[in-house]
C-alpha cells in the first residue's frame, strides 16, 4: 500500500474525516435561510464516509450528490446511507473536485466540509460558483485565523503547509471579489476537533497498527497523525475552521 492508501485506511469506518461535527452543519445550515422544506438540488463535495451528508440529508427535502475522490469512503457512505433509509436523497459520484461534471445553474447549495484546500480556497470559489443558482449558497469550512497575530513559528509552519490560511476578514474579501457575499460566519470550536474527530481517530491507532503488521508506513502515518494533534494542542488559541457561507449574487 502507499502512504495515500494507509491515510485512508485510518479514516475509514469512522463518522467524519476532519474536524466539525453535526451541531456545527446544522448551525451552518441554519445561516443559509434556504427553504430546506421545498426540493432542493445540493452537492457535498469531499464528502467523505458522509458525516454531514447525513446531517444534511436528514434536515433537507431533495437531492443531494456527495462527491469523492476515494472509492472507499463513497462505498462506505452508500452503505451507512443504506442504513439510514436515506439511499432515495443520497447519490455518490466518484470525482475530483477540480473537475465536476456539472451544469451551470444547477444547485441550490453546494457544500464542503474540511476539504476545499485540496484544491485551494480562491480557485473553489471561482470553478462551482458555476455550478450554482444566483442566490444559491455556498457553504465551505476552511484554515482560518482566529488572532490577528500570533508566535512566528507557527505562522512559518501554516505558510509552508497550506499558503491561503488567512484571518476571516481576508478570507471574506476574497469571496467577495468572486461574486459572492457573506450571508454568516462561525468558527468551530474546540470540542469539534478534539471530541468529535481527534479522540475518535486517536481511538482507532491500535487497530488500524494491527492490521498493518505495525508496518513502518502505517507507524509513520500514525506518528503524522499524532504530531498534528499535539500541534493543535499547542495552537489553537490561533486557529480553527472557518466556516462561511456565502451567497452567489451575480
Ligand atoms: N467532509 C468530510 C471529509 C473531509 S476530509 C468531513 O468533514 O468529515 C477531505 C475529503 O476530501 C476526503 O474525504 C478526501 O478523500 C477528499 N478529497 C481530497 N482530494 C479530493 C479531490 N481532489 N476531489 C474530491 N475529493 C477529494
Amino acid at each position: 500500500m502507499t502512504e495515500l492508501e494507509f491515510i485512508t485506511d485510518l479514516h475509514k469506518n469512522s463518522d467524519r474525516q476532519g474536524s466539525g461535527s453535526e451541531n456545527d452543519t446544522l448551525k451552518a445550515l441554519d445561516l443559509s435561510n434556504l427553504p430546506t422544506d421545498q426540493n432542493l438540488k445540493v452537492a457535498d463535495i469531499g464528502c467523505g464516509s458522509g458525516g454531514q451528508t447525513f446531517s444534511l440529508a436528514k434536515n433537507i427535502n431533495g437531492q443531494i450528490t456527495a462527491v469523492d475522490l476515494f472509492p472507499k469512503f463513497l462505498n462506505e457512505l452508500n452503505a451507512k446511507s443504506q442504513n439510514l433509509g436515506l439511499t432515495d436523497k443520497i447519490v455518490t459520484l466518484q470525482k475530483s473536485m477540480d473537475n465536476l461534471p456539472f451544469n451551470e445553474g444547477e444547485f441550490d447549495l453546494i457544500w464542503s466540509e474540511g476539504a476545499l484546500y485540496n484544491i485551494g480556497f480562491e480557485n473553489g470559489l471561482k470553478k462551482w460558483k458555476d455550478y450554482l443558482k444566483v442566490g444559491g449558497y455556498l457553504a465551505v469550512s476552511e484554515i482560518t485565523w482566529i488572532t490577528q497575530t500570533r508566535p512566528k513559528e507557527i505562522e512559518e509552519f501554516w505558510k509552508t503547509e497550506y499558503p491561503e490560511v488567512y484571518i476571516a476578514s481576508n478570507k471574506i474579501k476574497q469571496l467577495e471579489n468572486n461574486g459572492y457575499s457573506l450571508e454568516g460566519y462561525f468558527h468551530l470550536g474546540q470540542d469539534s476537533w478534539i471530541e468529535t474527530y481527534y479522540k475518535p481517530m486517536q481511538a482507532r491507532f491500535e487497530n488500524f497498527l494491527k492490521r498493518n503488521n505495525n508496518s513502518e508506513l502505517a507507524r509513520k502515518v500514525v506518528e503524522g497523525n499524532q504530531a498534528e494533534m499535539d500541534l493543535y494542542q499547542k495552537i489553537k488559541a490561533y486557529y480553527s475552521y472557518g466556516c462561511y457561507l456565502d451567497r452567489k449574487n451575480e
